[in-house]
């Protein structure tokens, strides 16, 4: 690789979020921007207001379903598709964070750079999977950068929630999940597991379920929680009903038959994060990396330059170091906010 085509010569830092110079876009910028490329829909990525949006058909119909077209111009653009954008060439690929979550590969006078959003490596039977594409600059997130986070098998944590179920089948078992990604990939592996019952939504699921299966991922019966269940003496024992995490240790939640929380979430892996969320039963189903998925990912790209958008940077810099590889911390402010990187709020 010629010094003079190395990504950091045509990317750029700014406060907006990384912005390709030949391009003239941002990718997933915190501020409106003039042409934004976003990896995904969740709400820290995928922000109103731009000009233009290009993204995946999925994450398109994902940011329309949230805040409608406002003023914006969307352009759909599938996963493995290039298109040249000021003599860059840029193709979206599978990131396995939620449905239509990618990656931004763009090359450049024989430089590759490559963003990866968020991502995970466990299967999602909700998304395509990371597909790992070798580069000199890789992009990535650090939420869970820390040897203490690995996550177990999510087939595991599931099966904890059906043992539940059958030990206190008078309870509704009320599962804190993000709206977009954690609620369908929960209902996925729920129906992996031969969970056949219908399962329960709160009102504030139901847009971006329906937008799963239009989408050709199905999810089994789904039914919004009944009004009935709300009033006295509660109701839904034995079922599974799935809320936002804000709502778990509400009113609404406290309506339904002796209801036992529990929250899917990478944080769970911190007792006193699932005790401040009033979370009986944590399960530790994340959509991120945990390190060891975090470093073997760094290591089969096998750029020697690692990007850290946000998230604990200061551990990874250090172990890619040991392997000859140079981290570099962007702290990028705005990203790691909000839905899916939160833990479960009190
Ligand atoms: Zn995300
Ligand atoms: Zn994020």
């Amino acid at each position: 690789m010629a010094e003079l085509n190395h990504p950091t010569r045509w990317i750029a830092a700014k406060p907006e979020g990384l912005y390709c110079i030949p391009g003239g876009f941002y990718i997933d910028p915190v501020r409106p921007v003039e042409r934004a490329v976003i990896t995904h829909g969740h709400a820290d990525h995928a922000r109103a207001g731009h000009g233009a949006v290009l993204a995946t058909p999925e994450t398109v119909a994902i940011m329309k379903a949230r805040f409608g077209e406002g003023g914006t111009s969307f352009q759909a653009l599938p996963y493995g598709q290039t298109i040249g954008l000021g003599g860059v060439s840029l193709r979206l690929v599978p990131a396995g964070h939620v449905l239509g979550s990618a990656q931004v590969v763009l090359e450049y006078g024989g430089g590759r750079f490559v963003a990866s959003g968020d991502y995970k490596r466990q299967p999602d039977p909700t998304c395509a999977p990371f597909e790992v594409v070798p580069c000199d600059v890789f992009v990535t997130e650090a939420t869970f950068a820390l040897p203490v986070f690995r996550h177990p098998a999510p087939e595991g944590e599931i099966a904890r929630l059906l043992a539940s179920l059958e030990l206190f089948p008078e309870r509704a078992h009320v599962v804190g999940a993000y709206a977009l990604g954690k609620a369908q990939r929960l209902i996925a592996l729920l129906r992996q597991a031969g969970w056949d019952r219908p399962v329960y939504l709160h009102g504030a699921l139901q847009t971006l379920c329906s937008l799963y299966e239009a989408h050709g991922v199905p999810l089994g019966e789904l039914r919004p929680v009944p009004p009935a269940a709300r009033g006295s003496g509660g109701g839904l024992g034995g079922e599974v009903v799935l809320a936002p995490p804000s709502s778990l240790a509400t009113a609404w939640a406290r309506r339904l038959a002796e209801p036992l929380t529990a929250a899917a979430s990478g944080w769970m892996r911190v007792r006193q994060r699932a005790r401040q969320g009033g979370v009986e039963l944590p399960l530790i189903i994340s959509d991120h990396v945990d390190w060891p998925a975090l470093n073997a990912t760094i290591d089969e790209v096998g750029a020697p330059e690692v990007w850290i958008t946000h998230g604990r940077d200061d551990a990874l810099i250090h172990a890619l170091a040991q392997r000859g590889i140079q981290g570099r911390a962007l702290a990028l402010i705005g990203l790691g906010e909000g839905e899916d990187e939160e833990p479960a709020a009190a």
